[in-house]
This record gives C-alpha cells, sequence and structure tokens, in this order.
C-alpha cells in the first residue's frame, strides 16, 4: 500500500513516515501543494494524507483539482482545530475524512486503515455482488464461481482466497498476509499451504497455470491478483 503525504511541517513528515513505514506503508512525501498535486496526478497511490495549510497551493485547491482530473484515490484532510467549516469544505471538495491536528498518530492509522477498508476496489464489489475477470464469472452472493457459463468447483477456501484477491487487486500479498487475512490468526496452517492453494485456483481459473495471467507470483515478496 502506497501512501503520499503531502505536509510542510517537517517533523510530521518525519512522524508519520516512520510510523506509517513501520506499519507496512509505502510512504512519499512532499512539502507543498503544488509538489503533492503533481505527485498524486502522475504516480498511483492507495490513500493521500493532505494538510490544508500548504504553500504554493492550499489542501482544499489540491483535493478539487485531483477530483476534477478524475484521481479517485482516497484523501484524508488535516485541519487544524476547530477549522469546523473548513471540514466541511473539505469534504464538499471530495475529501473522504478529515482529522484535527493535533492528533494521536494512533488516531490517524485507525483512520488510515478505514480508508483503505472501503476504497473503490472493495466497494464495488460489495455493491454489485459480482465480478467478472477474463473468461470467469463469480457471484459473491451465491458464492458460485463459472468459467465460459461452466460451474467450477471452488473449495471455501479456495473462494476466499479469490474474494480476497479480488478486493485488494493490485496489492502484493505475502505469504504471512495472506494466511492471517484469509485463514484468520487461530489457524495453524504454514506458508506452504498458501502455496497449495494458489497452485490449485490457478489450475481452476488461469488459461495457462504455468504462466499465470492473473493470480502472479511476485518474486521474493508473494502473490498478486491483477486484472
Ligand atoms: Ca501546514
Amino acid at each position: 500500500m502506497k501512501i503520499l503525504l503531502v505536509e510542510d511541517e517537517k517533523g510530521l513528515i518525519i512522524t508519520l513516515t516512520d510510523r506509517l513505514a513501520s506499519e507496512g506503508f509505502d510512504v512519499v512525501s512532499a512539502v507543498d501543494g503544488k509538489e503533492g498535486y503533481d505527485l498524486a496526478s502522475s504516480e498511483s497511490f492507495d490513500l493521500i494524507i493532505l494538510d490544508v495549510m500548504l504553500p504554493k497551493k492550499n489542501g482544499y485547491d489540491v483535493c478539487r483539482d485531483l477530483r476534477q482530473k478524475g484521481v479517485s484515490t482516497p484523501i484524508l484532510m488535516l485541519t487544524a482545530k476547530g477549522e469546523t467549516i473548513d471540514k466541511v469544505l473539505g469534504l464538499k471538495l471530495g475529501a473522504d475524512d478529515y482529522l484535527t491536528k493535533p492528533f494521536e498518530v494512533i488516531e490517524l492509522l485507525a483512520r488510515v486503515e478505514a480508508l483503505l477498508r472501503r476504497s473503490p476496489g472493495k466497494a464495488d464489489t460489495a455493491v454489485n455482488g459480482a465480478f467478472r475477470f477474463g473468461d470467469i464469472g463469480i457471484d459473491f452472493k451465491k458464492a458460485e464461481v463459472t468459467r465460459n457459463n461452466t460451474p467450477v468447483d471452488l473449495s471455501a477456501m479456495e473462494f476466499r482466497l479469490l474474494q480476497f484477491f479480488i478486493e485488494n487487486r493490485g496489492t502484493v500479498h505475502s505469504r504471512d498476509d495472506l494466511l492471517d487475512a484469509v485463514w484468520g490468526y487461530d489457524a495453524m496452517p504454514t506458508t506452504r499451504t498458501v502455496d497449495v492453494h494458489i497452485a490449485w485456483l490457478r489450475q481452476k481459473l488461469e488459461e495457462n497455470p504455468r504462466h499465470p495471467q492473473f493470480i502472479q507470483t511476485v518474486h521474493g515478496m508473494g502473490y498478486k491478483f491483477v486484472v
């Protein structure tokens, strides 16, 4: 997960970058609104943390211009204490959430997690209840998978793994992350279990399981689902 932090207070950049990095996020920072806007409109991020009071271009303008340009990355705005009107304005301009300074880092992390959970990939799957890729069709409500309109028999765990991949597509997941997310903390399987289930899923869903198009191996890191 890649986060863009647009903030002009050096101390806060260091604190937040350290903390977010220790939580496994990849953090890119910009120290003024113009740089932030340029980065956000030219690179892909999973989340933008955007201060309001910034040199060169304020956070509201950055937010509005990004939305106008069609950038739909979730935006968490940082506002100064007591700026109630500003919060409303921020949300109106397309921010997804706001946090008032000063804040506890743990509070920021909670907001970040919440925004990432309801990111677009996840939302449209939940709303439509269906997903298609290649010649595969999935009905999440019925937990049914078809290939060229012929039913594919998946185990419950294979289905959960596939659903997790789809909801978090484009992101690299380590074997440990997949174990935690799909099998759960209480389960006792090993990372080998993940590899075996992925091999089965590829067998059932990929045209050429030896050269998978959708469930890709990222060497030294894990797996990612790409459509
Ligand atoms: Ca500032």
